[in-house]
Parts: C-alpha cells; sequence; structure tokens
C-alpha cells in the first residue's frame, strides 16, 4: 500500500526514502573483510563472501544475477541493497602513438583521466586517486582544479576494470590526478584488491605509487602494502621543492629521504624518484652534484621526465640533448638514470588537461 505524505517535512522524508532506494551500495571496490560484512549484513552465510569476491575479481560479469553459485533468494537479497556499481567512460582521446586517455565521471558530477600506455613489452594504466588535488603543483594542470573528492576504492578500481584495454594490462601507476597518499584509505583498498589472492592476485612488483612525498604517510604506504614508490622530486633544494610543489607537507627532503633510506626494502621493492626537468631550472651540473650527494646509500632509480607545456605556465622543457647530458652524468654519479618516453603529446599528455577542458564545457552550457 502507498504511504501519502502531505506537510513539507514529510515530502523531505519522502524524498530521503526514494533516493535510499535508489543508490545502492557497491559491490565492485570492496576488500574480502568488507564483503564478509555485506554478508552478515544482509544474513547471508559467510561462504558467500568469497564465492562473492570472486565473480567480482575473478570472472568478469556485470550484474548480481550473474553470480550463479549463489542460490535464487541470495542474489535477490543482495540485490535490494547492493550493485556491483561499475560504469564506463564517458570520453577518449587517442594519440597517433597509441596512447589513450580516457575520462570517467565520478562522484556525481566531476571528471577524472585514466591513460592506457602501451609498450613493447607492457601495456600500463595509470589511474587517478581524486578528482582535481590539493598539492597545487606549480607544473600541473590538475593542481589548479583545486580539491573536488576523494576517489572511492570502487572508483579507482573501476579504470582498470572499465578500461576498453582491461584484459592486456600488465603494470597499474598511481600517477594520474590526486595525490595517493592524501587518499591513503581508499588507495590502500584498492591495491589490496589488486594484489590479493582473493582478488586480481597481481604481484605487487607490477604497481607503483606516486607521492610528492607526504611525511607520515610514506611510512605508512612502505609498511602497509608491498608495491613500488615513486617519489617526485624535482629538484635536491628544498626551495626550489617547495617553490614547484608548494604543499608544506611534501617536506623536507632529508626527513622523506631518512624515511626511505632507514626502511628495509626487500629485493624486489623500487623506490624510483621522479624528476621533471625544467629548462634553465632544475638541469644544471649543481643539480646534479647535489642529486649524488643527498641519494648516496639509497637503492633507487631516477626517471627523467620531460615538461608538457601546460597554459599559461612559465615553465619549458629543455632539448633533447639537454636531457640526455643530464641523464648521463647522473649515470656517471652511479645513479640509475632513465629518460622516461613521453606519450601521448598530441592528445593533451599533461595530466589534468583533458578533464579541465570538460568541465569548463560543462561550465558553458
Ligand atoms: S603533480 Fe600530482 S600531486 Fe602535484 S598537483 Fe598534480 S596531481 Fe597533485
Amino acid at each position: 500500500m502507498a504511504i501519502r505524505l502531505l506537510n513539507p517535512r514529510c515530502l523531505t522524508l519522502n524524498s530521503i526514502l526514494k533516493k535510499s532506494q535508489l543508490v545502492k551500495e557497491r559491490l565492485y571496490g570492496k576488500t574480502l573483510n568488507e564483503l564478509i560484512a555485506v554478508t552478515k549484513r544482509v544474513s547471508l552465510p559467510g561462504f558467500a563472501a568469497k564465492q562473492i569476491a570472486d565473480w567480482l575479481y575473478k570472472k568478469e560479469i556485470q550484474t548480481i544475477e550473474e553470480m550463479t553459485n549463489l542460490s535464487k533468494r541470495m542474489r535477490e537479497v543482495l540485490s535490494n541493497d547492493y550493485e556491483i556499481g561499475l560504469s564506463a567512460p564517458v570520453n577518449a582521446a587517442v594519440s597517433s602513438d597509441g596512447t589513450r586517455k580516457y575520462l570517467f565521471n565520478v562522484l556525481n558530477d566531476k571528471y577524472i583521466e585514466t591513460a592506457f600506455i602501451p609498450g613493447e613489452d607492457r601495456a600500463t594504466i595509470c589511474v587517478s586517486s581524486q578528482a582535481g588535488c590539493k598539492m597545487g603543483c606549480l607544473f600541473c594542470m590538475t593542481g589548479r582544479q583545486g580539491f573536488q573528492g576523494n576517489l572511492s576504492s570502487n572508483e579507482i578500481l573501476n579504470q582498470f576494470r572499465s578500461l576498453p584495454e582491461f584484459r592486456s594490462l600488465t603494470n597499474m601507476v598511481y600517477m594520474g590526478m590526486g595525490e595517493p597518499l592524501d587518499n591513503m584509505t581508499e588507495v590502500l583498498k584498492s591495491l589490496d584488491i589488486m594484489t590479493s589472492e582473493w582478488g586480481y592476485g597481481w604481484s605487487p612488483t607490477r604497481i607503483t605509487v606516486s607521492t610528492v612525498g607526504i611525511i607520515g604517510s610514506i611510512k605508512e604506504f612502505l609498511e602497509k602494502s608491498s608495491c613500488h614508490l615513486a617519489v617526485s622530486l624535482h629538484s635536491p633544494f628544498d626551495d626550489e621543492r617547495r617553490m614547484l610543489m608548494p604543499v608544506r607537507r611534501t617536506n623536507n627532503l632529508n626527513e622523506i629521504l631518512d624515511i626511505i633510506r632507514n626502511f628495509d626494502l626487500n629485493r624486489q621493492r623500487r623506490v624510483s624518484f621522479e624528476y621533471i626537468l625544467f629548462k634553465g631550472l632544475n638541469d644544471t651540473p649543481r643539480h646534479v652534484k647535489e642529486l649524488s650527494r643527498i641519494l648516496n646509500g639509497i637503492k633507487c632509480r631516477i626517471n627523467i621526465i620531460r615538461f608538457h607545456q601546460i597554459p599559461g605556465s612559465p615553465f619549458s622543457s629543455p632539448d633533447n640533448s639537454t636531457l640526455v647530458d643530464f641523464k648521463d652524468a647522473l649515470n656517471a654519479k652511479g645513479i640509475l638514470t632513465t629518460i622516461r618516453a613521453s606519450r601521448g603529446e598530441d592528445i593533451g599528455a599533461a595530466c589534468g588537461l583533458l578533464s579541465t577542458l570538460r568541465q569548463n564545457e560543462r561550465k558553458q552550457v
């Protein structure tokens, strides 16, 4: 029997009731422990949690109805409050070099970017962990968007699962929009699902999480995850780092390096430093000398990255020979250094460009 609620306060209650019926909780992105809690909540037997995890992460189902080793009754009970919760990208841009950038709709009306980067012997996905970012790095388009919200584990992993190239992926990097260690809980959950036997069962060595270097969070990450860590360095001098990455929490460099130096990394685990080379700013012999001094005793590698121009930026990229000379000078000092190939330049390689365009378009409509 339908209940009619007439006064305005009851109308509000009506809309809340309606909303609660429409918005179902998403199962995809839940850890095994969370799925056990779900089974308890809806009075399903405990063993169903492992079966649900199996359907979510090992089989490619789209609906609860497809979980055929659960009884029809169990599926009905589950469907009352839950859905799988996958969503396809809303837009894509394809580069002439094969790189593809996808836009996903998150947090109702925000956009995030996900990149698919094919290589000779690997296929990498670059995922976002936040919509926008608080860190405000001067060279980054995402930083200019400001912070719009943390992605849930569902929204982080949906980028992986709903990528058209999903089945070909071999590696995953958390180097898209946002600072992963500023969304530690959801990022750790997503890593748990990626690397657990009941989840995707990937080796942690196929996954790299990148950070500007948030003191406190780095140690927690190293202790709670076995995935590779990449720290944005960009200069061996604290004052220059603060200028490029103004967020107070990125510093101090010595503290970051001490945490890494004193952490017992196993043989497979890798720490790398990202170094965007800016013309005339951080590409001098003085920088090479200081880098070799501060990284002394740390088993690591440096990835040199060409700066991708963003609108209105005061920075520019040095020419190729400067890049190669800088790399060679560091290698000569005994620091394993590589230049990361630029990908997707014709589709806005800089992180945050596409989503900013999309948001601007929406504002104009
Ligand atoms: S570079 Fe990374 S941490 Fe810095 S503003 Fe951009 S997304 Fe945030």
